[in-house]
C-alpha cells in the first residue's frame, strides 16, 4: 500500500509518520519523487488491516492499495525510470549501456586486450567472470580475487565500469571491492540471502532472470534486493528454457517492453547467453535495440574459439565492432543514444 502525502509534508513530516507507523508494527520505506513524499507500505497489511483508517493519518492525501505483491520494483510506486549513475556513466538515461568482455576472464593479457578491443569499439562497461556457475564441477571455475583484479585494472586502463558475478553470499564485500557493479546469475536469482546481501550494500547490481523465472518472479527477486535499501537493481533477461532444443535457450525480447510496464528498473539483454550461438548474438542484439532494451551485455573475446568458457557463443571483436556500427543506425530510429 502507498500513502501519498500531500505538499505541505515535509521530509521531517514523512519521517515522523514512518516511525509511528513502524511503531504499529509496519515496514515502511520512504520514497520522494518530484518533491512529494510518498511512505511505502511493504509488509504487515493483512486483510484485519482497516485501509481507510490511513487516510485519517496527518498529511495524508491519497491511499493506494497495490495489486501486486512488488511494491518498490513497480511502475505504481515511481513513474519515472529509475537511471543508475557510476561514476561519469549512466544507465536507463536513454542511451544504450553496452555491457561487453569475454565470459571469464582468463590472464591479465587476455582480459587487457578485450577491454581495449571492446571499448574501442564503443563498450563502456567490461564484463569478466571471476566466479563461475559451471554446470560441470571439473570445468574451468574461475581466478577469483585474482581475475577481479585484473577486470579492475584493464577497466580502469580503458576508462570502463567493470561488472562481476557473484555466486556466494560471504563473497559479496569481496567481489564489491574490485567491482563497480555486481551480477546475480540466472542461476542463483532466488538465492534469498545472496539478493538480501546485495541489498545490503551501495554497489548496482544487475539481475539476471532464473531459466524458468516469471517476470513476476524476477522482480519478487529484485524486490528482495530493493526492500534492503539499495534502489541501484538492474534487471537482465538471458533466455529461458523452452521446449526448443536448437538455441541454448529462448531468448524472451517481449520481457523488454513488458518489464518496462510492469517497473521503473532498467532492462539489459543478454543475447550471449540467449541463444548460446555464435551467428545469432548480433541479429537478436539489434532486435534487443530496436525492441526498447536499456543496455546489452555481449560475450567478446580476442580468439573466440579458444575462449576457456562460453566459446560457441563468443563472437570477435570485428563481428562486435560491425554490429555497433549497425546498433547506432537502429538507436537512430529509436531514440536511443548509442556510444
Ligand atoms: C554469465 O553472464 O557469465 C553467466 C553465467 O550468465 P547466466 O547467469 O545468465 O547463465
Ligand atoms: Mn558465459
Amino acid at each position: 500500500m502507498i500513502l501519498n502525502l500531500n505538499s505541505n509534508a515535509q521530509e521531517k513530516d514523512a519521517l515522523q509518520l514512518k516511525s509511528r507507523l513502524e511503531m504499529m508494527g509496519f515496514k515502511v520505506m520512504l520514497s520522494q519523487e518530484n518533491n512529494r513524499f510518498s511512505l511505502v507500505i511493504v509488509s504487515g497489511i493483512d486483510e484485519r488491516t482497516y485501509i481507510k483508517e490511513f487516510a485519517t493519518l496527518p498529511y495524508v492525501e491519497q491511499v493506494l492499495p497495490i495489486k501486486h505483491k512488488y511494491l518498490l520494483a513497480s511502475r505504481e510506486i515511481k513513474k519515472d525510470r529509475t537511471v543508475i549513475e557510476i561514476k561519469d556513466k549512466k544507465i536507463g538515461d536513454g542511451s544504450l549501456a553496452v555491457i561487453a568482455g569475454s565470459c571469464s576472464v582468463e590472464s591479465k593479457e587476455q582480459i587487457f586486450e578485450t577491454a581495449k578491443l571492446v571499448s574501442q569499439a564503443g563498450a563502456t562497461i567490461l564484463r569478466g567472470g571471476a566466479f563461475k556457475p559451471r554446470t560441470s564441477p571439473y570445468d574451468f571455475q574461475g581466478l577469483g580475487e585474482e581475475g577481479l583484479r585484473y577486470l579492475r585494472d584493464a577497466a580502469a586502463e580503458y576508462d570502463m565500469l567493470s561488472i562481476s558475478e557473484v555466486m556466494d553470499t560471504p563473497d559479496v564485500e569481496l567481489v564489491a571491492k574490485y567491482s563497480d557493479i555486481l551480477q546475480i546469475g540466472a542461476r542463483n536469482m532466488q538465492n534469498f540471502s545472496l539478493l538480501k546481501r546485495v541489498g545490503k550494500q551501495e554497489k548496482p547490481v544487475l539481475l539476471k532472470r532464473g531459466f524458468s523465472a516469471t517476470y513476476h518472479d524476477l522482480l519478487l527477486a529484485a524486490e528482495y534486493i530493493l526492500s534492503e535499501g539499495n534502489t541501484q537493481v538492474i534487471l537482465c533477461e538471458r533466455g529461458i528454457r523452452t521446449f526448443e532444443t536448437y538455441t541454448r535457450n529462448t531468448l524472451d525480447l517481449a520481457a523488454v517492453p513488458a518489464l518496462h510496464q510492469l517497473s521503473h528498473l532498467p532492462v539489459v539483454i543478454d543475447p550471449s547467453h540467449g541463444t548460446g550461438i555464435r551467428s545469432m548474438v548480433a541479429p537478436m542484439a539489434r532486435a534487443a535495440v530496436a525492441v526498447g532494451a536499456d543496455g546489452l551485455m555481449i560475450e567478446v573475446h580476442p580468439d573466440p574459439d579458444n575462449a576457456l568458457t562460453d566459446a560457441q557463443q563468443t563472437i570477435s571483436p570485428t563481428t562486435f565492432a560491425e554490429l555497433m556500427v549497425s546498433l547506432r543506425a537502429i538507436g537512430e530510429v529509436v531514440n536511443r543514444r548509442v556510444n
